[in-house]
């Protein structure tokens, strides 16, 4: 019988049985490995209410109070890396390597805005007024929800939890479908501390229930949600009913121009690390790459060999794969028409361009070459190990093609060229541009998209103070 996960809510496990449940899959193996609750709005409503009652008590602690706290997570996870990594290699599909990276990540993100309890900072502002002063403070929300996806499916629990708690509010938090259980043992590391109840609170569910009554909850002040355009649109549409703020981290396809005096060698390397880590399915990693023609054939054959010589399969069953399968067989079916389609438009596959012939949601590792931008490939979001190639004549060319997306959360530039590294800094529309390297953000930056990217951002000074709201006094005498 398949392992049944619970919720986590007002600090021990939910012995409440909802009537729907769900299954979850191994993406490898296509094996059931477990099945979670479906929570319903009632439950949900119960969660809210816990965490609502929870945010006082919590608000009143120093920061440095609720910062000790985070660490003891942090030391948990430290405690639990192979556990956890296992766990999400056997339900999210990634190599252990990079499982246990994320693990570690994990608990790097909480420390680190567990510092930022003695830097929480407000602003003392002059007077028109004698024996005036003016103070601006930072407070927190109140309740937020955090809604995942299932790409970094622990690493973003971290993402919306730390500096939510750091900053004095509640949270609620819903793993998407796809990976609940690496959520479970979260709660299983919380429920091992003498963390107040309700402080924190975890559920698992679909979208439409579980995702939606979080979103139209009115005693929910924040959803910070993590996914896709089209969900992140609903969410805000339930959100303003109640006037929610939302903090969306949504979809994108990051352009990548390399230029004819660019290190050849280290931009082919850096788009194929892009586009292998996590199977491709990375918001941020190149999608679409311009190259000047005189260095698209070496790029491209440079790029191929790498793509060629990638090990994938089941990472539990062979540790040393570099790639494992797609999260399902709708992203797997999503990545093989993209494909036909721009074949059938006339790209040329260097490599791959099939579903792999084996068990698993697993696609070969594909270069496309001729690319144009009106192919859907250049312009819908892939999520997966396939990289097309259009040649650009100039700079201005790949910048223009480049900011001709519906999309703006991350972009790059490979060049030897200061002048070029500048026009690209200053012409491109996005939330982010890398220099001569591989596309990933750092814990002290700020993840943020433009345009259908999202609203608000993640990570840094910035992404605490999403989880602030000011309050401004006048104070005479
Ligand atoms: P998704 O939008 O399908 O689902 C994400 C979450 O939303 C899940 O928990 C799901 O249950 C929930 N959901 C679905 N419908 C809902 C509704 N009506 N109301 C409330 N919640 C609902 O996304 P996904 O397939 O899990 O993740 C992949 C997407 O996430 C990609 O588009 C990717 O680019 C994006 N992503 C963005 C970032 C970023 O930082 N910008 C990071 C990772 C992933």
């Amino acid at each position: 019988m398949a392992t049944s996960y619970r919720n986590f809510i007002d600090g021990t496990f939910s012995d409440v049985v909802t009537a729907e449940t769900f299954e979850i899959v191994n993406p490898a193996t296509e094996q059931v490995i477990g099945e979670a609750p479906d929570t319903c709005a009632a439950e949900v409503d119960r969660a809210v209410q816990a965490a609502k009652l929870a945010q006082a008590g919590w608000e009143k602690l120093p920061p440095q109070a609720r910062a000790g706290y985070l660490r003891q997570i942090s030391a948990k996870i430290r405690q639990n890396v192979n556990r956890i990594a296992e766990t999400i290699t056997r339900e999210q599909g990634k190599p252990m390597g990079l499982s246990s990276m994320e693990v570690n990540f994990t608990a790097d993100y909480i420390d680190y805005m567990a510092e930022w309890a003695r830097r929480i900072e407000g602003e003392i502002i002059a007077s028109d007024r004698p024996n005036e002063t003016i103070m601006l403070f930072r407070k927190p929300i109140g309740v937020t929800a955090g809604i995942l996806p299932w790409n970094f499916p622990f690493f973003l629990i971290a993402r919306k939890l730390a500096p939510a708690l750091v900053t004095g509010n509640t949270v609620v938090i819903k793993s998407s479908e796809e990976t609940p259980i690496n959520a479970y043992l979260f709660s299983e590391l919380l429920a091992d501390l003498d963390l107040p109840a309700g402080v924190v609170n975890i559920l698992s569910g679909r979208g439409a229930t579980t995702g939606d009554a979080l979103s139209r909850h009115k005693d929910v002040g924040l959803v910070s949600f993590t996914g896709s355009v089209a969900t992140g649109a609903r969410i805000m549409e339930a959100a303003a009913k109640n006037l929610t703020r939302v903090n969306l981290e949504l979809g994108g396809k990051a352009p990548a121009i390399v230029l004819a005096d660019a290190d050849i060698d280290l931009a082919a390397k850096a788009v194929y690390d892009s586009r292998v880590l996590n199977s491709g399915q990375l918001c941020n990693c190149a999608e679409r790459i311009y190259v000047e023609r005189s260095v698209v054939e070496e790029f491209s054959a440079k790029l191929t060999e790498h793509m060629k010589a990638t090990r994938y399969g089941d990472p539990l069953a062979d540790r040393d794969v570099a790639m494992g399968p797609l999260i399902n067989r709708a992203g797997r079916d999503k990545i093989e028409k993209l494909v036909d389609a721009a074949r059938r438009d006339g790209a040329e596959v260097l490599t791959g361009g099939r579903v792999a012939d084996r068990k698993g949601w697993h696609f070969e590792p594909t270069v496309l070459a001729g690319c144009t931008s009106d192919m859907a490939v250049m312009r819908d979001e892939i999520f997966g190990p396939v990289v097309p190639v259009q040649a650009i004549d100039s700079l201005d060319e790949g910048i223009a093609l480049a900011n001709d997306s519906e999309y703006g959360l991350t972009s790059s530039i490979f060049t030897r060229s200061l002048g070029a590294a500048q026009q690209a800094m200053r012409e491109l529309r996005f939330g982010e541009t890398y220099i001569n390297r591989e596309h990933f953000e750092a814990i002290q930056g700020f993840h943020a998209g433009r345009r259908k990217s999202g609203i608000g951002g993640a990570d840094g000074k910035h992404g605490l103070y999403e989880y602030t709201e000011t309050h401004i006094v006048y104070m005479q005498g």
